[in-house]
Formats: C-alpha cells, sequence, structure tokens
C-alpha cells in the first residue's frame, strides 16, 4: 500500500510487540467513492504462520498531531511505503470495505457516546466537590447583613441549578447508554427479539452519539461554571475535562454526519419502521409512568413524543416534494430534538425504576433523587425539545440564500 493517513489515534506505540491497522484503500483500477475501497490488515511488523515477529513493514508514523485535548492519545500521521515496502492482507473481498467497517461502526459510535456520559458525570463529581469547599456569598435570607459568615457556595439557587443540570443529563445520559448496551445482549442472545433490538439501537445509536456528546460538552462547561475562576484554569481537571470533551463530537464520524445517517437513513429503512417501533416503546414507557404516579411528567413527554413525530412528518414532506436542501438543513436540530425527547423518556424510566426500589427496599437520597430529576428535566430542559420543533417547521432557509458566505 502506499499513501498518507492522518489523524490515526494510537498509530503506534510500544505497549504491545505488535501494531496491526486496519486500513482502508483502493486497489488499482477501483471505483470511486466507498463502494472502490477495500478493507486491508497492516501490521507494523510482518510475521510468519507461528506468529514469529519478522522485519519492520513501511507503515510507519511521520507525525504527532499538537491537539486541543486528549493528549493522553497520540494522533499520528501514518506514511504507508514511503521509504519501504507496504505490505497489507486484504480483510473480506475486495470492495467489500467500507461494508465491513461499518460491522464495528454502531460499536465505535456507542463508545464515542460513553465518552460524553463519562465526561458530563465527572465534570459534575468534580463540581459538586467543589462546591462544598469554595466559601463566597452568605445565604439568601442574610443578604444584607456584612456580617454573615461566608457560605459554600453549593447553597447559592444558581450554583445549584448548573449542579442539577450536570447532573441530570449525566444520569439520563448513562441510562440511555446502558439502555443499547442491554439491547445489544439482548439481541445477541434472544434471536426471537433480534429484529425489534436491533432496529432499536440503529435508530438511536446516531442520537446517543451525537446527542451524549454535545451534551457532554455542556455539561463539561457548567463544570467551569461552578469553579469560577479556578474553572478556567489548569490547577483543577474541569478546563482538561472540557477541551477533551469536545473531540467526541467531531470523530467517529461528525455530529453533523451522525444528523444526516439518523434523518436520512435510519428514519427511511422499511417505510420509518424503525422510528414506529420507538414510538410504540415510548408509549409504553409513557403509560407506565402515569400508573406510576408521575401523569404529569409522562403529559408533558408525551407531548414532545407527538411534535417529535409531527417533526419527522414534516421532513419526511419535504424529502417527497424534492425540497432536499431545506430538509437537510433541518437534519440536525432534528436530532437535537430527538435526543432531548429522548433523556426526558430516560429520566421517566428511572424515576418509576427508583420508585419501585424504594418501596422494596427503602428510600436513600440517590434513589429519591431520581423523583426530582425527572421534574427538574421536564421543566427546564424539555422544552428545549419544543423550541426545536418549532423552529425546524418554520422553512426558514435564510442561510441557504446564494448571497450569503462568498470566499472572503
Ligand atoms: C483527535 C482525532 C483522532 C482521530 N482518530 C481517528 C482514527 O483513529 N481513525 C480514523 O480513521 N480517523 C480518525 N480521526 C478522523 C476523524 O474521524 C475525522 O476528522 C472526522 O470524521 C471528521 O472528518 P474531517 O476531519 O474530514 O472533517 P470534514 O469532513 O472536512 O468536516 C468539516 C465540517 O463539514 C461538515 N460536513 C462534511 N461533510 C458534510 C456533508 N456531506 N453534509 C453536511 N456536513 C458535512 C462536518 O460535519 C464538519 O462540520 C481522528 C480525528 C481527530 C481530530
Amino acid at each position: 500500500l502506499e499513501g498518507e493517513k492522518i489523524f490515526i489515534s494510537g498509530g503506534d506505540s510500544d505497549l504491545a510487540e505488535n501494531v496491526i491497522h486496519l486500513v482502508l484503500a483502493r486497489t488499482p483500477g477501483s471505483p470511486k467513492g466507498t463502494k472502490g475501497l477495500s478493507l486491508f490488515m497492516v501490521p507494523k511488523f510482518l510475521f510468519d504462520a507461528e506468529g514469529q515477529l519478522g522485519e519492520r513493514n513501511g507503515a510507519k508514523v511521520v507525525g504527532i498531531e499538537e491537539k486541543m485535548g486528549i493528549h493522553g492519545s497520540a494522533t499520528c500521521t501514518l506514511a504507508l511505503g514511503s521509504d519501504r515496502p507496504c505490505r497489507g492482507w486484504m480483510v473480506g473481498a475486495e470492495h467489500q470495505g467500507i461494508e465491513i467497517m461499518f460491522m464495528m461502526m454502531n460499536e465505535a459510535r456507542i463508545g464515542v457516546g460513553a465518552q460524553g456520559v463519562g465526561v458530563a458525570a465527572a465534570s459534575y463529581q468534580f463540581a459538586l466537590a467543589y462546591s462544598h469547599q469554595r466559601l463566597q456569598g452568605s445565604s439568601p435570607d442574610q443578604l444584607r447583613n456584612p456580617d454573615a459568615p461566608r457560605m459554600p457556595i453549593v447553597i447559592h439557587p444558581d450554583v445549584r441549578r448548573m449542579l442539577m443540570t450536570q447532573k441530570v443529563l449525566a444520569e439520563t445520559m448513562r441510562s440511555l447508554l446502558y439502555r443499547l448496551g442491554h439491547r445489544h445482549d439482548l439481541m445477541e442472545n434472544f434471536p426471537e427479539r433480534a429484529e425489534v433490538d436491533n432496529m432499536v439501537i440503529d435508530l438511536l445509536v446516531p442520537v446517543l452519539k451525537a446527542h451524549c456528546t454535545d451534551m457532554g460538552f455542556e455539561a463539561s462547561v457548567l463544570g467551569i461554571q461552578v469553579l469560577g475562576g479556578y474553572g478556567y484554569i489548569g490547577e483543577y481537571p474541569v478546563e482538561q475535562l472540557a477541551r477533551d470533551a469536545k473531540i467526541a463530537s467531531i470523530y467517529e464520524g461528525t455530529n453533523g454526519i451522525q444528523a444526516l445517517d439518523l434523518l436520512g437513513r435510519k428514519m427511511r429503512i422499511k417505510g420509518g419502521a424503525y422510528f414506529m417501533q420507538w414510538m410504540q416503546e415510548a408509549g409504553q414507557l409513557l403509560a407506565a409512568g402515569k400508573e406510576a404516579g408521575f401523569a404529569a411528567e409522562a403529559g408533558a413527554l408525551e407531548k414532545s413524543v407527538q411534535q417529535l413525530a409531527a417533526s419527522a412528518m414534516h421532513l419526511g414532506g419535504l424529502g417527497a416534494q424534492g425540497k432536499m436542501e431545506a430538509a437537510l438543513l433541518q437534519a440536525y436540530p432534528f436530532l437535537q430534538q430527538f435526543g432531548t425527547v429522548q433523556l426526558g423518556l430516560e429520566a421517566l424510566d428511572q424515576a418509576i425504576v427508583a420508585q419501585r426500589v424504594i418501596a422494596d427496599r427503602g428510600a436513600t437520597p440517590h434513589l429519591q433523587s431520581k423523583r426530582l430529576n425527572l421534574a427538574f428535566y421536564v421543566a427546564n430542559l424539555l422544552p428545549r425539545a419544543t423550541s426545536l420543533g418549532k423552529g425546524l417547521t418554520q422553512g426558514d432557509t435564510s442561510c441557504l440564500d446564494p448571497l450569503l458566505f462568498a470566499a472572503p
């Protein structure tokens, strides 16, 4: 193989005696586009049938990218065949490369979604700890008393709002992550339900990848805000978390590409069958929520599910009329709307489960907080979905006007 690959995570290391790259490349005379790609196994060291390592292969790192964050992960420029021949072994059949790569795509995207969840949870933990240590301001009922004792910032309503946003995002995203992991396990172990599980996983993977990485970044930025000045400097780890979090919305397919996958592919497969299945399951959860005594929250969520369906119908209509640009313009807001509704459903599910566990084993603050999570989410975060739905059905295409964005 000959050529160069940029942005290769962990492109080389001495942690293992050999490094095997999976490389997409084109055989001579192959068609253009992704359909012409084949997949190759390219080892750093060649080896024989017994696995005995031999001479160095011509795949080598020629540079390391300087990045905004994730400094623990070396991002490399890899040269193939630059100073000696680089040998690769084809995996699967010729031109089957993209198809095979897609087999690991879902898992990789779920993994990147997990990075968003992890960063949100870590930032919340640091912010929570700091909010108990930092003394600033007095309690709200002592505002006019200059001699009032300085209080830990955790008592201030605005700090509590930020902590709660972080907590609710981290916990609802974790719930979505585990939901997909659980459905994956069920799919693999119970063939009779595999088709249905696969539909839901396929539909929700771009939502998890994009929405949880965006919300992970939002939560990490809130962590900086909770710490004030100390949030912005390197003595505390929250600024690093924000820098580390940003890449997750970019690699493994940018979030914009995830939105295209959701709207352009997943929503259209089998005439919208995946979304219909999702709607049906959402309906079951909402009914369970009403039965469990969360009628007001379930009612608000039900409305947001209906609004999401209306957005889907609207965008499907644009596609049917051939207004592709107008539909693509709204792909991302649609994914955000979907993610916002989905996390609300996670909050409801967690509240139902917590209520059951409390009845069985007694209350703990952690379990009781799930009811508060739900109330907070529905009142403060769910309205974002309504606003997104309103925006995307307005039909505004001003940013598509050719008048705009001439080359500077
Ligand atoms: C730290 C790091 C590690 C990485 N590790 C790896 C790795 O190990 N292996 C690997 O193969 N790759 C890796 N990558 C590459 C990474 O997956 C890509 O950078 C990423 O998918 C975005 O592609 P791009 O950089 O070509 O951006 P572009 O495709 O140039 O995108 C630029 C902008 O245009 C938008 N855009 C592009 N096309 C469209 C379209 N058709 N419709 C709408 N919007 C569009 C994008 O959403 C984005 O906002 C890594 C990158 C980084 C920064």
